[in-house]
């Protein structure tokens, strides 16, 4: 049983059709004088759940949503920019068909535009004349006589005896304040953009519009109309006062209205800043559909805040579904109990936050994945996240593609990383990734924000002498700022002891052993990061030159960027931290902030890796160390990159450096963090 909260009735009802197995719906649409906002959207989003919702009910839904190409805010743009409403609005209506698409809604079956209905509207406020529900006024518009319709304010809870009697509005967009008669038909200049009719040169007001088109696709009472809380009123109560009016009828069975969708917690407004368009998102290199994933995460009648950290917890989300899919066997059966949970979860008014719980249990479960198979496409026939696109779909690589996956295999085995890393980037440019595993390299698409990781906020990077190890510049700074220590090179060294035991013979590693069976590593403590966080001794007993050296013996292999990769993510995960080492972690957290450098090369470094993943962070700069200079003039001019000394970074004089001076003169440029 579907059970939808109906906006006239304040609760939640069962569903029933007035002519199964039809649903007539009503959504209303664009007014196509920009581009439309993600509040918009979030509502188109909404509208098109709940009509997969219906469908999956046994409903035919039969879908009318308005295009507004006519209205004040469209006839004042096109005389900003000299053009003829037309074609000043065109684009914006293209512009909004393609968002539809982008973000996978559904068509509707009919678009109707208002200018292509003048004359339906013509003769229904002229009805409306007859009936005595409206009036003309001197200068030729005409008005609703909101006094003559007795259910006005049964939508939005406006008290009619607060009309001001004989007061009128013409602008179609007014507060509650506002109980007044509206504009059915706006009179106009003969200069101005308008139509005929029986009371001179006008245009009709936008509530009368969508009155008129959805009894003209829907008949006089249909199913559902479907809008945002803001078109409650004075929008939808007009509908109806219109509607009902002329015909006597009920207009519409269910009025469902989806909640606003808020930008960090304020309302959405172009003078505010925080005007978000489709285009903004894909911008940043999120896929549209990540915002759908995200309007899935929220109930339609809760508010949804928009911040750029919870669309990347939604396109990580999205992408982690999609990776874990990608090799899933083709779909049989399906798992019931987790197909009736979801259900359940929909037509309990649209649970989508429920339902993707649900899936996600699913995904998590020990059923064969042949069986999840069948169930998630069954959900992504409500949750439109074009799964079907990638299930199953193991990735087709080229033989081109797979020439140079070799080429930089060899390369690295022959320890040639500038021409491995160059391999890499060439395969980046194509759309792949190559991901070292344990058995062997694996080409994974390029996912968009796949390693948009929400689990760093700041990092603070520290390279250069005493700036790793327990008794370091780092792991003091970050005592003292209460922040995650993450020591790179000691994870690296970690990694590669891990790397040894479960890689080489019995017998090599007792070589390997002996030589440095004084260190007293235990390895039985399993993974390197297990190592770090159970014993902090193991930090200074890996921080030795025998060790160092040991480390490009190994550090060939792949396996161990990957431990390093999962240590550095497990230590950060939802926090902030310092960062030692050469190991900026860009690769890691490249949506991290970068914070603070104690040397000019890593910044130059981090800068590039940012640039090879397209991504800006916020970088601000610290202190330089003196002796580092000449090294990183060096290292700039190895790596063909120019010097730059951040301009408001201290200089430390290190020829003496005190750790515990420095550490304080740091947390001076860290007052924000101190
Ligand atoms: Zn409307």
């Amino acid at each position: 049983m579907l059970k939808i909260y109906n906006y006239l009735s304040k609760s939640v009802e069962e569903f029933k059709s007035l002519n199964p197995p039809t649903v007539g719906l009503y959504t209303c649409g664009p007014t196509t004088y920009d581009f439309a906002h993600i509040g918009n959207l979030r509502t188109f989003i909404f509208e098109d759940v709940l009509q997969m919702v219906l469908e999956a009910n046994g409903f035919e839904v039969k879908r009318v949503m308005n295009i507004t190409d006519i209205d004040d805010k469209i006839i004042k743009g096109a005389k900003e920019k000299g053009l003829p409403i037309d074609e000043f609005s065109k684009p914006y209506e293209q512009a909004f068909f393609k968002d539809l698409e982008k973000l996978n809604i559904k068509s509707a079956n009919v678009y109707p535009k208002a200018t292509e209905h003048i004359g339906h509207m013509v003769k229904y406020i002229e009805e409306l004349i007859k009936k005595g529900m409206a009036y003309v006024e001197k200068d030729g518009s005409v008005y609703f006589d909101i006094s003559e319709f007795r259910g006005y304010g049964r939508l939005s809870g406006v008290d009619k005896r607060e009309l001001k009697s004989g007061t009128r509005i013409l602008s179609d967009e007014y507060t509650k304040d506002n109980i007044v008669d509206f504009a059915l038909w706006k009179a106009v200049h003969l200069d101005e953009v308008g139509y005929d009719s029986p009371w001179g040169r006008g245009r009709p007001g936008w509530h009368i519009e969508c009155s008129v088109m959805s009894q003209e696709y829907l008949g006089q009472t249909f199913d559902i109309h479907a809008g945002g809380v803001d078109l409650i009123f004075p929008h939808h109560e007009n509908e109806i006062a219109q509607s009902e009016g002329k015909t006597a009828h009920k207009f519409v069975n269910f009025f469902v209205e989806g909640e606003h969708l808020l930008v960090s917690g304020q309302k959405m407004a172009k003078s505010a800043g925080n005007f978000y368009k489709l285009k903004d998102l894909e911008d940043k290199g999120f896929d549209p559909l990540s915002f759908r994933y995200l309007s899935l995460t929220a109930h339609y009648r809760d508010k949804l805040n928009f911040t750029w950290e919870s669309l990347k917890a939604a396109q990580n989300a999205l992408n982690n579904l999609r990776e874990i899919i990608r090799d899933w066997d083709d779909p049989k059966i399906g798992c019931a109990q987790f197909e009736q949970d979801f259900v359940e979860a929909i037509n309990n008014d649209l649970g989508m936050p429920q339902a993707l719980a649900i899936l996600w249990d699913m995904v998590r479960s020990d059923y064969p994945t042949s069986a999840k198979a069948k169930t998630i496409l069954e959900m992504d026939k409500i949750l439109g996240l074009k799964l079907d696109e990638i299930l199953g779909k193991k990735i087709k690589v080229s033989e081109n593609i797979m020439k140079l996956v070799n080429e930089r295999e060899n390369a690295r085995k022959k320890g040639n990383f500038k021409e491995s890393d160059k391999k890499r980037l060439e395969i980046k440019k194509l759309g792949f990734e190559v991901e070292d595993t344990s058995s062997g390299p694996k080409v994974k698409v390029v996912n968009k924000g796949r390693s948009a990781l929400k689990v760093v906020e700041d990092i603070i990077t520290i390279d250069g002498p005493t700036s790793s190890g327990k008794n370091s510049v780092g792991f003091l700074l970050a005592q003292k700022l209460r922040f995650k220590y993450i020591d790179s090179g000691m994870i690296f060294r970690a990694g590669c002891l891990r790397m040894l035991k479960e890689n080489v013979s019995a017998d090599e590693l007792d070589k390997i052993l002996d030589i440095y069976k004084n260190l007293d590593i235990k390895f039985e403590n399993g993974s390197g990061w297990k190592m770090y966080l159970d014993n902090e001794d193991v930090t200074d007993k890996l921080h030795t030159p025998q060790i160092s050296s040991l480390v490009y013996v190994v550090a060939a292999k792949p396996q161990v960027r990957e431990i390093v990769k999962d240590t550095q993510r497990k230590i950060a995960e939802n926090g902030k931290v310092v960062m030692s080492g050469r190991d900026i972690g860009s690769e890691i957290f490249p949506d991290a902030k970068f914070k603070f450098f104690l040397t000019a090369s890593l910044e130059e470094r981090a800068r590039r890796r940012f640039k090879q993943l397209k991504k800006e962070p916020e970088i601000t700069y610290g202190a330089v160390l003196k002796d580092m200079m000449e090294r990183d003039k060096y290292d700039s001019e190895r790596e063909a990159s120019p010097m730059r000394i951040p301009k408001d970074a201290i200089v430390l004089d290190n020829t003496n450096l005190d750790i515990a001076d420095t550490v304080t003169e740091m947390l001076k440029h860290l007052k924000d963090y101190a």
